[in-house]
């Protein structure tokens, strides 16, 4: 991997804040975006802009092309079966909305959802509201003190009272991989349809939605160099031709009369009103800039960063690494002795350095563990060893400076 040219492709990070040069490690929250990226979304805009489907002129054909030719590049690379099976949404949140919408006639009184300790607010409250409003129960698998599920739980957990597991594929504060395919297998071999939180797993894991066997796969682009505002939601055919569709109006429909209207068929049952166009190939110049950059060697050097950065960081006195599963993308939260992390993040700010601080939308993990919040570093391909280094001196000049 060529370090020095990926830096160049994004040329946010070569600014000073605060008089000092930039490290960027809030990569969890969003990512920055490729030459790549930004240049697709520009031509759109300057050669192909029109809105899609049933335009007979020239615009509106090549937009329709190129949007539906980023679908099938998407579902290429998650591995889905069809190109139908990829709902473009505005991102995680939404696809979880929206299954949690569709969803909602076949949850009844007394059934149950399972969801775990460690999910960010959009895999937890969408289902805790579909609960409320369906008189169903939402169970929640717990985390141990490392960050990680306890299957065998799980498997007593999965009654048959349980309708859907809704589970993130890698957690947005303890960075633990969870063995999602495990999990799937487990709950299938109960009947239970399974949807991954993949806001975070996109980003740091290999997808291939066939080989996990997950019945739904949610996700962001901004998480993964693409741009804000688009996402998808994968779900297997068999499983969106049977649900209902979401919101109602233009490009969703088949035939209207003011006495009754049909749908569409998929993926434009899902997609009501016009598109995001320049963002679903914003998207696929993103995902082909992973590609093209090598996705083993990303990952092997996002790992690099994530154990020197612990190893460092646990030379630190009174250091708390929060999150030790065995398996652990790029996602690091500590506190330290008992620093707020806001001061701790303000202090880094003036220091040119950009990490997340607060609960990071997964509240009732911080209860678990008892913690108001953490400080979070989290890592992409464009981060190095050496602003490893000036975030872990960051890190101690702070805490001198605050105790
Ligand atoms: N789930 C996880 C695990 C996340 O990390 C995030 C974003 O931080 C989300 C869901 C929500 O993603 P978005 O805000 O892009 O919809």
């Amino acid at each position: 991997m060529d370090l020095q040219q990926i830096r160049k492709d994004f040329p946010i990070l070569n600014q000073q804040v605060n008089g000092k040069p930039l490290v960027y490690l809030d990569n969890a929250a969003t990512t920055q975006k490729p030459l790549a990226v930004i240049q697709r979304i520009s031509d759109y805009y300057l050669k192909e802009n029109s809105n899609v489907h049933r335009g007979v002129h020239h615009l509106s054909q090549v937009a329709t092309e190129a949007y539906e030719n980023a679908r099938g590049y998407i579902a290429k690379y998650i591995h889905a079966e069809e190109s139908n099976e990829i709902i473009f949404t505005r991102g995680t949140t939404e696809s979880i909305n929206l299954l949690a919408n569709v969803l909602s006639p076949w949850i009844q009184a007394g059934d149950e959802i399972i969801i775990s300790g460690m999910e960010h607010h959009s895999n937890l409250v969408p289902w805790q509201q579909l609960c409320e409003r369906n008189k169903a129960r939402l169970k929640v698998l717990p985390v141990d003190l490392d960050g990680t599920l306890d299957l065998n739980f799980l498997e007593k957990m999965l009654t048959p009272q349980v309708k859907l597991l809704a589970i993130a594929h890698i957690s947005n504060v303890l960075g633990t991989v969870n063995p999602v395919k495990e999990i799937v297998r487990i709950a299938h071999n109960k009947g239970v349809p399974v949807l991954l939180d993949g806001a975070q797993g996109i980003a740091h894991a290999k997808v291939d939605v066939q080989d996990l066997g997950v019945d739904f796969y949610a996700f962001s682009g901004h998480k993964i160099y693409a741009p804000m505002g688009i996402g998808v939601l994968y779900g297997r055919f068999t499983w969106l031709r049977r649900l209902p569709p979401y919101q109602f109006g233009g490009e969703m429909i088949d035939q209207v009369s003011f006495e009754k209207t049909t749908f569409n068929e998929l993926p434009y049952k899902y997609e009501a009103g016009t598109p995001n166009v320049a963002g679903a190939l914003g998207l696929e110049a993103a995902l082909h800039y992973v590609q093209k950059t090598g996705v083993d060697d990303i990952f092997n050097h996002e790992d690099k960063l994530l154990k020197y950065a612990t190893e460092k960081l646990e030379n630190i006195d009174g250091m708390r690494i929060i999150g030790h599963a065995k398996e652990k993308a790029a996602v690091l939260s500590f506190l330290v002795n008992g620093l707020h992390p806001f001061d701790l993040g303000t202090l880094l700010d003036q220091m040119g350095i950009a990490v997340r601080t607060g609960h990071h939308c997964a509240q009732p993990l911080m209860d678990f563990y008892g913690i108001p919040g953490t400080v979070r570093a989290s890592f992409a391909m464009y981060n190095t060893l050496e602003e490893v280094d000036i975030f872990v001196d960051a890190v101690k000049k702070a805490v001198g400076m605050l105790q």
